[in-house]
């Protein structure tokens, strides 16, 4: 085990007590008053005076109403993410303690699941904008989405450990957060903020499986936990079926797939490091019979040119997943994303036995449901094999969905002639 190292939040200044006045826009002043938790620098029609993020910011009505209470962030179009809508709040510990209980509380059915790496909060979605923590058994990963948080991790870590505590906190930094050094006072992606550095990748149970996470240098926080009831569903279709799980990361897909009966996965990812990985997840498992008598397969490649390969060299499988990254980060990219979820459709038939299963996933958020799954419906028909769908899916109960820019998974269970 690593020796901590010195307080790593020792630079950070103390909050001001300041709280910043906001008129807003009437636009505005209706999403706040309906719940949206963002405040956009557009809508900002006056604003008192300096502020650092993660300065308190209230935001008033036309008559001086009292309408959201959030935090400020100059480095970011979203300027203000609400913590509270409609009536006036002290923003402390204690408050803190009380949003993360509220949110351990709609997890608490996952333990007796064999779960214990779940996302405890989903930012906005659990009322705490622009963070996410995630569990792995003993360990918290931290990730900030926003600089807001940065001059609250300690008030943070306090009501952490009152109400979830771990033995050891990790910090993660988005690439918009990792871009403002000058906000960061010292703190860069993967720092331990309490306890013991993680000495490797940290093992946690989903659904009774054993899986690793690298939580410091893994992708998110190390795991793809909004996946876990479509891994489980998955499962349940593998039985008997040669399965490729494409963008397969880690293979969590892909153990999901042995432990329920596939003789043979093959896991297909462009990142070495991640099917390493999977190497290990399948090693974590050896003791569950189907999955030792699995053969895994690891193959380092580009998914569309591996399935076009696959394809001419005449390989075919009974289940294939494809559960891609996201193609759309903004809205200009949409349609360019959705003629990728097209693609990758087509290509994943050339490979799909006759009255095999597929199931495709998107986590764009920038792509909605209705338009995913006509795309992938109109790519199947268009390859002369129009899809029996079996099941479309989305969030798990870990990834709540309470603001419409919240949702953003969608998958299809389905066969094909
Ligand atoms: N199915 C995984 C999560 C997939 S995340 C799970 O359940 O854990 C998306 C993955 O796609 C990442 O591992 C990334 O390395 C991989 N990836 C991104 N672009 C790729 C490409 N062009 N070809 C193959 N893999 C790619």
């Amino acid at each position: 085990m690593k020796i901590p190292q010195a307080d790593p939040l020792a630079h950070i200044p103390r909050r001001a007590g300041r709280r910043l006045a906001f008129r807003v826009t009437p636009a505005a002043q209706r999403a706040l008053r309906g719940g949206h938790p963002w405040l956009f620098d557009e809508a900002v029609t006056r604003q008192g005076a300096g502020g650092e993020p993660g300065d308190l910011a209230v935001i008033f009505d036309d008559y001086r109403g009292f309408l959201a209470i959030g935090l400020y962030d100059p480095t970011s179009p979203i300027r203000v993410r609400v913590l509270q809508h409609g009536a006036p709040a002290t923003i402390d510990v204690a408050w803190l303690r009380d949003r993360l209980a509220t949110a351990l509380a709609l997890r608490s059915g996952l333990p007796e699941t064999g779960t214990t790496g779940f996302r405890l909060v989903h930012g906005e979605n659990d009322g705490l904008p622009g963070l996410v923590i995630d569990r792995y058994d003993a360990t918290l990963v931290v990730k900030l989405y926003a600089l807001v948080w940065v001059r609250w991790l300690s008030c943070l870590l306090a009501a952490l450990q009152e109400v979830s505590p771990s033995q050891c906190v990790v910090l993660r930094l988005s690439r918009d957060v990792s871009r403002h050094p000058e906000h960061l006072y010292g703190l860069t992606d993967g720092t331990t903020l309490a306890g013991p550095p993680p000495d490797g990748p940290v093992l946690f149970s989903e659904n009774g499986l054993v899986f690793e996470a690298d939580v410091v240098r893994g992708q998110k926080t190390g795991f793809f936990l909004d996946q876990r009831d479509n891994r489980a569903r998955a499962g349940t279709l593998a039985a008997g079926r040669r399965t490729l799980d494409v963008f397969a990361y880690s293979g969590a897909f892909s153990v999901y797939a042995a432990r329920g009966g596939a003789p043979e996965v093959l896991s297909l990812d462009s990142s070495e490091p991640a099917l390493e990985a999977a190497g290990r997840n399948f090693a974590h498992n050896r003791h569950v019979q189907k999955v030792a008598a699995s053969h895994h397969v690891q193959m380092a490649a580009d998914a569309f040119a591996a399935l076009a390969s696959l394809r001419d060299r005449g390989q075919r499988f009974g289940l294939v997943i494809v559960d891609p990254p996201s193609f759309a980060k903004q809205q200009s990219e949409a349609d360019r994303a959705l003629r990728s979820y097209a693609r990758l459709t087509a290509l994943a038939l050339g490979v799909l036995e006759a009255g095999g299963t597929l199931v495709v996933a998107s986590c764009s958020s920038r792509v909605n449901a209705p338009t995913f799954f006509a795309a992938v419906n109109r790519a199947a028909e268009q390859a002369g094999r129009p899809l029996n769908e079996m099941e479309r899916t989305g969030h798990a109960l870990d990834h709540p969905v309470r603001f419409p820019e919240g949702a953003y998974l969608k998958c299809l269970f389905a066969t094909a002639p």
